[in-house]
């Protein structure tokens, strides 16, 4: 997976890399070893939030993918895992660049895997196997698309990783003051802002596509949230849609962000079990609104807006921006 792995170069194995700081991060908000996640439990019927369950997973396989040998992950990776957070251009590049790399691996590992999962329906009652080969029929052909969209860009990464060259860049970091209680790395195709407007390319014919990655992450000092893009991209309308919020609102937006659009979440099992069961069904049908074709009501324009949601007590301690 690595652009210069070989048979000569690699060595130590395949690393589990942590796509969220293992040391720094994850081990920080675990109850006897292990962080909640939250997982469709059955695909019969319209998916919705009480389709889905919390469930615990072990800090040695929360998070990880086997994509990089041991010498090319911890080289990759040092600036991040070695050095204090210091939102850099070259470590917010690496928290996006292991979102990139998780994304591909995965999609990877889904497409070989794809007609095992076809088959594993057998002897379920007849629904619940129509509503899986109608969600493996989506996510094949979702599959395909973003393979090669996220190829081309795991190419313009690979070069700015060899090339040292970090200075594309551009994020919006917010920083906490404590380590948050959810903890998330991924990238996607943003497609609305914070106020509740779609964004002006889409649906535009070849118009391209924008990327925006986001981290929680633990630090020294507590915590961040870092969102990053590229250079001349006009992903930076939604960050300015999300910096017109107050530092009270700030983590609010932040916690929708996660749960309506990234599946590698996973958050503190005592900050889950002391939500309201109405804050939980709330997250869980945030989970699942992109999951076609299951879900209840397709994702609103508006899915960032203040729904008056407040599951986390974060403290905003500073904004820091890179942008054009
Ligand atoms: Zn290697």
């Amino acid at each position: 997976m690595h652009p210069l792995a070989s048979e000569v170069t690699c060595r130590g194995g395949i690393a589990r890399a942590h796509t969220i700081q293992r040391g720094g991060g994850l081990s920080r908000i675990s109850k006897e070893g292990h962080v909640g996640k939250l997982q469709v439990k059955r695909y019969s019927g319209a998916i919705r939030g009480d389709s889905v369950e919390r469930t615990l997973v072990g800090l040695r396989s929360a998070s990880t993918f086997t994509g990089f040998c041991g010498l090319h992950d911890t080289q990759t990776f040092a600036p991040l895992e070695t050095r204090p957070f210091s939102c850099s251009q070259q470590q917010v590049f690496l928290l996006a660049y292991r979102a990139l790399c998780r994304e591909l691996y995965y999609l990877r590992v889904h497409a070989e895997l794809a007609p095992v999962y076809r088959e594993g329906d057998r002897g379920s009652p007849l629904d619940e196997q129509v509503m899986l080969q109608l969600y493996m029929t989506r996510k094949e052909s979702e599959t395909e698309r973003l393979t090669g969209r996220l190829g081309t860009l795991r190419s313009k990464c690979d070069n700015m990783l060899l090339g040292r060259d970090f200075s594309e860049v551009r994020f919006y970091a917010v920083m906490l003051a404590e380590c948050p209680d959810i903890m998330c790395n991924g990238i996607h195709e943003p497609i609305v802002d914070f106020e509740g407007n779609y964004l002006s390319s889409i649906g535009r014919q070849g118009a391209p596509t924008r990327w925006m990655h986001l981290s929680l992450i633990a630090t020294d000092e507590g915590g961040a949230a870092v969102f990053s893009w590229w250079a001349g991209d006009t992903t930076e309308e939604i960050i300015n849609t999300l910096d017109a919020l107050s530092d009270d609102e700030l983590p609010h937006a932040i916690v929708r962000y996660a749960f309506e659009f990234f599946g590698n979440v996973y958050f503190s099992p005592l900050w889950w079990d002391g939500l309201t069961p109405s804050t939980q069904e709330r997250l869980a049908a945030r989970s699942v609104s992109g999951m076609p074709p299951f879900y209840e009501s397709a994702r609103a324009h508006n899915c960032l807006v203040d729904d008056g949601m407040r599951a986390v007590r974060w403290e905003v301690s500073g904004r820091q921006w890179i942008r054009d």
